[in-house]
C-alpha cells in the first residue's frame, strides 16, 4: 500500500479524482518510443497522464543495436519496458485504439473503441499515421524520412498549429530511429510541461540519494 501512494503522491486527491472521471491533464497517444518516453516525463513530473496504444508499433519489428546505452534489445522489449516505466510514474496506461480527437470548451474529448476520456492537452506519437490529427485540423507536411508518408508540421518546442495540440516522434518529422524518436519524446514532454510549470523543468536523479 505504501509503495504505491509512494509514486502517485506527486498528485493532489482532486486529480486522481479526477482521474476517476476519465480527466486528466495531458493525453499521449502512441505508446511507442516516443509517445511513452513523452509519458515517461510527464507522469514523474506530477502531470496527471493518459497514455493510450493499439499496439501496432513499428518499433514491434525492431532488433535494437543501436539505441545508446543498451547493447541489444528487441523492439517488443523495449517498447513492454517504456510502457513500465510510465506507469510506474502513475501514467494511465489505456491499451485501446483512438478513434476521435475533439476539441472541448476545456481542451479535448478523446474517443476509444471501448471509453471517452477528457484532457487539456494532447501530445501526437502516433508514428506513420497523421489521419487523426488531420481530422483534428492539424497541418500536415510530406515527410521527408525515408518510409515515412505524411508527417505533423510543429515548431522547434513540438508545438502543431492547433493549441494545446504537440507532436512527437515519427509523425513529428524525426528520424525514424528509436534513440531519436524517445528523445524527441523526451524533449516536447519537458517543453510542454516548462510551459505548464512557467520555468524549465529538470528532472535529474541522484546516484545515492
Ligand atoms: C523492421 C524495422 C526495423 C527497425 N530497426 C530499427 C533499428 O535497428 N534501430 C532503430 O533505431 N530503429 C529501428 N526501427 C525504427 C523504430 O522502431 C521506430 O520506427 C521508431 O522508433 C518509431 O517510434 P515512434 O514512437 O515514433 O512510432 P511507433 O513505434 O510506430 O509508435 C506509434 C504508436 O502509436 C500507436 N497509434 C497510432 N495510432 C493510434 C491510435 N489512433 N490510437 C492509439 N494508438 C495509436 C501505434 O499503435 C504505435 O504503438 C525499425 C523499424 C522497423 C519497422
Amino acid at each position: 500500500m505504501f509503495k504505491f501512494l509512494k509514486f502517485h503522491r506527486n498528485r493532489s486527491i482532486l486529480e486522481k479524482v479526477r482521474e476517476e472521471y476519465n480527466m486528466y491533464e495531458i493525453a499521449i497517444i502512441g505508446a511507442g518510443p516516443a509517445g511513452a518516453s513523452a509519458a515517461i516525463f510527464t507522469a514523474k513530473a506530477g502531470k496527471s497522464t493518459v497514455l493510450f496504444d493499439a499496439g501496432t508499433s513499428a518499433t514491434k519489428r525492431a532488433l535494437l543495436k543501436n539505441h545508446y546505452g543498451v547493447k541489444e534489445i528487441t523492439g517488443p522489449e523495449l517498447v513492454e519496458t517504456g510502457k513500465k516505466q510510465a506507469e510506474q510514474f502513475g501514467a494511465k496506461l489505456v491499451d485501446e485504439k483512438v478513434t476521435s480527437v475533439e476539441k472541448t470548451e476545456n481542451g479535448f474529448t478523446i474517443q476509444t473503441e471501448q471509453g471517452s476520456y477528457e484532457s487539456k492537452y494532447v501530445i501526437f506519437a502516433t508514428g506513420l499515421i497523421a489521419d487523426l490529427g488531420e481530422k483534428l485540423g492539424v497541418e500536415t507536411k510530406p515527410a521527408t524520412e525515408p518510409r515515412v508518408k505524411t508527417v505533423f508540421a510543429v515548431d522547434e518546442q513540438g508545438k502543431t498549429n492547433v493549441p494545446n495540440v504537440w507532436a512527437c516522434g515519427t509523425v513529428a518529422g524525426v528520424s525514424m530511429h528509436t534513440i531519436i524518436t524517445a528523445g524527441d519524446g523526451a524533449k516536447v514532454a519537458i517543453n510542454l510541461i516548462s510551459e505548464i510549470n512557467g520555468k524549465r523543468l529538470v528532472d535529474h536523479d541522484v546516484l545515492g540519494n
